[in-house]
């Protein structure tokens, strides 16, 4: 059974708090960092967005490597790139840039700085490199993998197209640059439905091939006509959520609005209220401010999210990525203070992957897909 924790819980300050386990409290005193009048100056200003998943007394352990990674920031030219999954100390307090994964990478090449720190995992600093290949880019952590990305290789891609002639490859950006190598265009869980559409358009086909992720395609075949083929992959947090857990909330949390995260099974999308991409469930909530609020997703984004609204109460379902939590503060400090480890993706493959990424961003804008939950998944879904 999933464990549910109510962030509300945290404003009384009950003996619970704790109950949180998105925070690993920090050893600043084995860097030799300490809170002092100047590290409290640097911070203060940042516990506001903080405080209601960092109680005062925890803080004093939080503050000195916060003003130690931004100082060291400034020395070595970098920005860090906070990834919504990132617990709410990284993404508050020491993220230049915040949002999914796409979204940072295109931020971190328009700007000056030499350094891009990736907050998040191993994919997504390979997609900072392509887009800025004259950058250093950094991953706290070389652990910082992920299920979905596991999932498939390129040569896996280059024999489902040998099998299927003709028909265009659309790949999650959560794929390695090899998967992205291998593909026609890239699409996120905020514009798939679109690309699909658009690919097929513009490829005079009513069949295309969305890898890897089977809940993400089996999801998008239900909102089009397009027929999909996809693969097995699966985001090991997503997958968990089950529509019992769904009941569950309603029954437990009357009148919550449930959004939920694509790569969740369809039969948990038929019981949402809203499903969309991080970025459209934190547009939902900023713009419906809604009493009570359940984000099925990684258990980090709700402390995010509520940094922004502090008016909405968010029931928190608690499946983490074990990937995600390799980076913490002390890894990105060590990142900083070492220059370690340096993510780089060979020049002649990087160009094929960006060519997919380009050929997604070259279509024009579209609103983030809608998924509706009454839709159903189509028998000719075909999964290899
Ligand atoms: S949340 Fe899922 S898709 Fe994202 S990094 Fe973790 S395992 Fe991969």
């Amino acid at each position: 059974m999933m464990a549910l924790i109510d962030l509300t819980r945290g404003k009384t300050a009950s003996p619970e708090w704790n109950a949180s386990v998105t925070h690993v409290m920090p050893k600043t005193g084995a860097h030799g960092l300490l809170y002092d009048e100047q590290v409290k100056a640097e911070t203060d200003h940042l516990y506001a967005r903080v405080r209601h998943v960092i109680t005062p007394l925890e803080w004093p352990a939080y503050a000195p490597l916060i003003a130690a990674i931004n100082r060291l920031k400034v020395e070595r030219d970098a920005v860090i790139l906070a990834h919504n999954y990132m617990t709410a100390d990284i993404f508050n307090c020491v993220g230049d840039f915040r949002g999914d994964s796409l979204g940072l990478a295109r931020e971190a090449a328009k700007v000056s700085a030499k350094v891009i720190v990736q907050g998040g995992v191993h994919f997504m600093a390979e997609t900072s490199k392509i887009l800025s290949p004259d950058k250093t880019v950094l991953i706290p952590s070389l652990q910082a993998g992920c299920s979905l990305a596991a999932s498939i290789t390129g040569a896996d891609v280059r024999l489902i197209k040998a099998r299927y002639p003709g028909l265009p490859v659309v790949t999650y950006v959560n794929t390695t640059a090899e998967v992205k190598a291998e593909s026609d265009i890239c699409c996120t869980s905020a514009n798939a439905i679109a690309v699909v559409e658009a690919v097929a358009r513009d490829w005079g086909v009513d069949r295309v091939i969305l890898l890897p992720d089977e809940f993400l395609a089996k999801n998008v075949a239900a909102q089009t006509k397009i027929g999909i083929i996809s693969w097995h992959g699966k985001c090991e947090v997503h997958e968990q959520f089950t529509a019992d857990d769904i009941a569950e909330i309603r029954a437990s949390h009357p009148g919550a609005i449930i959004l939920a995260h694509p790569e969740c099974p369809p039969d948990v999308v038929a019981v949402s209220d809203y499903t969309g991409s991080t970025g459209a469930m934190s547009d939902y909530v900023q713009r419906h401010k809604p009493a009570k609020v359940v984000l099925i997703t990684e258990c980090s984004m709700s402390d995010n999210v509520a940094a922004d609204n502090p008016d909405v109460d968010f029931i928190k379902p608690c499946n983490l990525c074990p990937h995600m939590k390799q980076i913490t503060l002390e890894a990105i400090y060590d990142a900083l203070l070492h220059m370690r480890h340096e993510v780089t993706v060979e020049p002649e493959l990087a160009a094929r992957a960006k060519k997919a990424v380009d050929a997604m961003l070259a279509l024009p804008p579209a609103p983030a897909g809608r998924f509706d939950p009454a839709r159903r998944v189509p028998d000719t879904l075909e999964l290899i």
